[in-house]
């Protein structure tokens, strides 16, 4: 099967650690992923809220030196997929960047971003930065942020949006033309409090699906499990919800690997072949599964991205 996972944390983990991608007991090695007939993977570099300016900054270039170096390290098995002329590796990574205090509050930053790869940011993490505010957080886009959101869009780095709050959401919706992600959202379905901040409403889904954008399902326990149903079951409310709002084309996954306490069951991405095939078993056509778990997110980045 092919696998295409729009939000991962491992390679700051990796970088924490010292560890390599390719053998690790974290949620995602490339050993695990060898048996993918395709994978690609966004990796996301997380910026904790408590780095802001020069520290942001110097913390993105940091795990992103090691990032490359374990590209290069690997690069039997791994390509990085910025530009679709490149040859095609069987397992392909997207550089990404889950908090816009990266930028250092300038739209050099920006442009720093873009030149060393990334190709999606997410404006925020859960506190506000110089561009919007994140789920826990109260105010909107900054006009630092409607500046950059623009460049974003002329640049053609895919804007992300999750981890924003509701008012930060509608501004970016107001104020962009192309398509936007959530990476790692959910429905707003489940009883957390947590969840219900950072899980998409119907009208957040609605605008989302219309744009022809992406919504990655995350596999995060308090952003997934609903009514006492946990892990694979979880999936299929999560799921059916978003089908029957005619959500098939834009439906992918987010797992938020190594940023996050798995729903139950769910061990890493040695786990992804086993929730395909299951849903198979329990009905769900091959056509949706294959669009859900590769084709959706591999049409929209071809489009998307230089
Ligand atoms: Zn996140």
């Amino acid at each position: 099967m092919k696998f295409f996972d729009l939000h991962c944390d491992t390679i700051g983990e990796c970088c924490k650690n010292k560890t390599s991608l390719r053998k690790n007991d974290l949620h995602i090695s490339l050993e695990k992923a060898k048996h993918f007939e395709s994978y690609t993977q966004v990796f996301a570099i997380w910026i904790p809220d408590e780095l802001r300016k020069e520290k942001a900054v110097s913390y993105f270039d940091e795990v992103c030196d090691y990032y490359y170096s374990e590209l290069f390290a690997n690069k039997d098995l791994i390509t990085n997929k910025d530009s679709l002329k490149q040859e095609e590796k069987r397992i392909q990574s997207i550089l990404a960047v889950e908090g816009g205090a990266a930028l250092g509050g300038t739209i050099d930053g920006l442009y720093h971003l873009y030149d060393r790869g990334v190709r999606i940011l997410t404006l925020t993490w859960n506190a506000p930065n110089e561009i919007a505010s994140g789920a826990f957080a109260d105010g909107g886009l900054t006009d630092f942020g409607k500046e950059v959101i623009r460049k974003c869009e002329k640049l053609k780095m895919v804007i992300d949006v999750s981890h924003l709050n509701r008012q930060s959401f509608y501004d970016v919706a107001k104020n962009t033309e192309r398509p936007f992600i959530a990476s790692h959202s959910n429905p707003d379905i489940v009883g957390t409090d947590s969840g219900r901040k950072r899980n998409l409403t119907d009208e957040q889904i609605e605008i989302i699906r219309s744009r022809g954008g992406l919504i990655g399902l995350n596999l995060y326990k308090e952003f997934l499990d609903v009514d006492n149903k946990t892990g694979l079951e979880a999936i299929k409310v999560h799921l059916d919800y978003l089908l029957q709002r005619n959500c098939e084309k834009i439906i992918a996954f987010g797992t938020d690997f190594d940023g996050c306490e798995l729903s139950d069951g769910i061990n890493g991405v040695e786990t992804i072949e086993d929730i395909y095939n299951t849903l198979l078993k329990d009905g769900y056509k091959e056509e949706l599964l294959n669009n859900l778990f590769y084709n959706n997110a591999n049409l929209f980045f071809k489009k998307m991205i230089k």
